[in-house]
């Protein structure tokens, strides 16, 4: 027999951010940040980094299967480098002095300088360069992992949008020249296309700015949202769209349009990036021509920032009092609130709780590990399904009299279509099939 979830045993303290100048919680500058600390889904450990509690941590695992799904589908290979990484190889590339003081460093008892890595070009190439050269019949090489990276931000902001910690998925592609690496380029662009399609939030694609990255060409992947650090252009007369930082004038460069243009804020939730041999050539990573020469290999490096992602949607999606998911994302999607303990229903309808979620397991693949028992029945079924819409659970199932006929009957709410029904369990199945977005 499975394990229910049930609420009274999960890890999601309560709390309430006041606007007191005496808060511990001042920085708070965020909805999303607000929200999520709030409502138990994070908690702050230091200024930019964060526990993920229970419900963080689900939603966080969504995504990350996302994101494994669609790098199998394009033969990505998950490994995972060291987060420690020796500063001589940042000195190597240069960009060690490009980054400067965002750069989180430290020294071992040997004195031996370190950097906790934002990102991992210089290891990936270093990787390569330390094996004997790899044949070119073994290209295009698709490596990525999914782990904490770190950056010394002088102002962390926005709770897990701008934080000193935080989780990438960071994917590294070698190539045995430009053209496949161009084609490898696109292959992997696609399946972040489908992975953010996947996630359900409308996206921006734009071209990117190289910053400290260098190399021949990017994409940027954006949220459009108020608080966004970011600024887009967006030409509403053709398809073309351009971080701001590349346009030196307000028309558009494909159609020469000037009216119908916006510029938007947004927050940047994923990079790609072609980078020729920026990396591989300081670096010295090489491979085996099929004349048997070592030969520089051409990269191209891929990020999403995860942990990002996650408090951008929620900052896309919630109202200021409640918390809103996309499907895909949230840490369950259905919630089932049997009556109040002692009340005239408890006896009768009760035991019904655990069946219904039994099946709705059983019968909605979608549903698999992902039904919430709210078992505080010392609470009233009002109380808990306000709790439930703030949290944002989508599908909240409340058990009541009507729930004592035969056959029993139970009100279903879709906070996503702001509606209340009364269905049969038959009924209720069908319904979330047909509108569960995952
Ligand atoms: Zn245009």
């Amino acid at each position: 027999m499975r394990a229910i979830h049930r609420l009274s045993k999960i890890l999601q303290p309560i709390t309430i951010i006041s606007k007191g100048s005496n808060n511990p919680h001042k920085d708070v500058t965020s909805k999303s940040q607000r929200l999520m600390l709030e409502l138990g889904v994070i908690q702050q450990a230091h200024t930019g980094s964060f526990h993920f509690l229970p419900l963080g941590l689900r939603a966080l695992d969504k995504l990350v299967k996302i994101v494994d799904e669609e790098m199998a589908s394009i033969g990505g290979q998950k490994i995972m480098f060291p987060t420690l990484v020796k500063a001589d190889l940042w000195t190597t590339s240069g960009r060690a002095d490009a980054m400067g003081s965002e750069l989180m460093t430290l020294k071992d008892r040997h004195n031996h300088k370190y950097i906790l890595c934002p990102t991992h070009e210089e290891t990936a190439s270093h990787l390569l360069q330390s094996l004997a050269p790899i044949s070119y019949k073994r290209f295009p090489l698709l490596i990525y992992q999914i782990t904490s990276k770190y950056r010394d931000e002088m102002k962390p902001r926005f709770g897990l949008i701008r934080g000193r910690e935080f989780v990438m998925k960071d994917l590294y592609s070698f190539d045995v020249d430009k053209l496949s690496a161009m084609e490898t380029y696109e292959k992997v662009a696609g399946s972040y296309d489908r992975v953010f399609k996947r996630i359900g939030i409308n996206f921006v694609k734009v071209l990117g700015t190289s910053g400290t990255m260098g190399g021949d060409l990017s994409h940027e992947y954006h949220y459009r949202a108020a608080i966004g650090d970011d600024k887009i252009f967006v030409c509403h007369n053709c398809d073309f769209s351009a971080n701001v930082d590349l346009m030196k004038t307000e028309k558009c460069p494909k159609c020469d349009e000037g009216k119908n243009v916006s510029i938007q804020s947004s927050i940047e939730v994923g990079h790609t990036f072609l980078l020729g041999d920026k990396y591989s050539k300081p670096l010295n990573a090489k491979y085996l021509s099929h004349n048997a020469k070592p030969q520089l290999l051409q990269m191209g490096s891929y990020g999403l920032g995860l942990s990002r992602i996650l408090a951008a949607s929620v900052e896309v999606l919630s109202l200021e009092q409640e918390m809103r998911w996309p499907d895909s994302l949230a840490p369950f999607n259905v919630v089932v609130v049997p009556p109040k303990a002692g009340s005239r229903e408890e006896a009768t309808v009760g035991p019904l709780a655990e069946r219904l979620y039994a099946s709705l397991e059983r019968e909605v693949p979608e549903l698999k590990q992902n039904v919430l028992l709210d078992d505080r029945t010392n609470l009233t079924v009002g109380r808990r399904f306000l709790d439930a819409r703030r949290v944002g659970y989508r599908f909240v199932i409340v058990l009541n009299k009507l729930s004592s006929e035969d056959p029993p009957q139970f009100e279903m709410n879709d906070l996503a279509r702001n509606s209340q029904m009364v269905l049969q369990e038959n009924q209720i199945i069908k319904y979330i099939k047909e509108n569960i977005n995952t």
